[in-house]
């Protein structure tokens, strides 16, 4: 069978150029969409992710500041710094780095992120408003999966989608827009039993677990879709992703690729959600 690619990269283009547009109806109105980046850590996985953030900002128009508060900084620190940004009518949108430090959870912080400027979906806030069918912020991976799957006309009402990974930032939050979506979702973790057997059931497979390679041919049906949220080092320092995509290629009927994939989109929708923010804080 061929396995059609599900790449993000051509969707990724078109959220930007509108989001271009937006940002730049903002600036001619008076200041640029303004998003600022909270950092406790030292850590160079976040601060590679923090270059790319502001690159993507920076093209389009964005201004994007970086708060470093140090990788020693307290959740008291972390929560006063945060609830200064939400409370600033100077800033548009606030994201909030992980790793934290040593002892501090998200949810001992995240909270001080005002839910209108929330753009990355973190707080506890903004995950209960997307439960409850209430307009909030999704965590910009777990639309990405959504968005990608649309954009590349796979039908979600109706389907059974098993998504592997049930954490704040992903799992979770997929699952209420998929359930959004009318799709039938299951979602598994690493107490799942058999989980080869749960996954093969569904149409619709989604890895988000950070364990290169776990999803493999045997984990997946003739035919079906999967979407590979997984960014995990390879051995040659690249990215790979959760899913093994040599077993699944000839199997599934598409697989998005890692890179290219839900990454790109995954950062435009980002920066669509800081314009999104500041359209909102302004004609409010
Ligand atoms: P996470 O917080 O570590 O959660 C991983 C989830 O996978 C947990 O729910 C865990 O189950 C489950 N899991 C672990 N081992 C498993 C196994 N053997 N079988 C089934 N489930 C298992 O990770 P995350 O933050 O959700 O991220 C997931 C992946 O997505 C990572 O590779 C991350 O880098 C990537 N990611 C990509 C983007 C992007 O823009 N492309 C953005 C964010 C994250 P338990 O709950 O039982 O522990």
């Amino acid at each position: 069978m061929d396995t059609t690619s599900l790449t993000g990269k051509e969707l990724a283009a078109a959220l930007r150029a509108d989001t271009e547009q937006r940002a730049a109806a903002l600036t001619a109105q008076g200041t640029a969409p303004r998003l600022v980046l909270v950092v406790a850590n030292d850590d160079p996985a976040s601060g590679w992710y923090v270059k790319s953030l502001q690159r993507a900002a920076a093209k389009l128009g964005i201004t994007c500041d970086t708060t470093d508060l140090g990788a020693d900084s307290t959740a008291d620190a972390i929560r006063a710094e945060l609830e200064k940004l939400s409370s600033d009518p100077a800033v548009d949108a606030v994201m909030l780095q992980t790793p934290l430090p040593p002892g501090v959870g998200l949810n001992d912080v995240s909270s001080a992120i005002a839910a209108g400027k929330d753009v990355d979906g973190v707080s506890p806030l903004s995950l209960g408003l997307l439960a409850s069918g209430l307009p909030s912020f999704p965590p910009a991976t777990a639309e990405a999966v959504v968005e990608l799957a649309k954009h590349h006309g796979i039908p979600l009402a109706g389907r059974h989608v098993a998504v592997v990974g049930r954490s704040n930032v992903v799992g979770k939050p997929l699952a209420q827009l998929l359930l959004a979506e009318n799709a039938t979702v299951t979602v598994c973790h690493s107490r799942t039993t058999d989980l080869p057997a749960v996954t093969s059931a569904a149409d619709i497979v989604v890895a988000a677990v950070g364990r290169a390679g776990l999803i493999s041919g045997e984990h997946v049906r003739e035919g079906a879709v999967v979407i590979d949220v997984g960014t995990n080092e390879g051995p040659d320092g690249g990215i790979v992703g959760d899913v093994d995509a040599a077993s699944v290629a000839g199997k599934a009927g598409a697989l998005s690729p890692v890179p290219g994939g839900v990454g790109p989109v995954t950062t435009a929708l980002l920066m669509r959600h800081v314009v999104q923010a500041a359209e909102t804080a302004r004609t409010a």
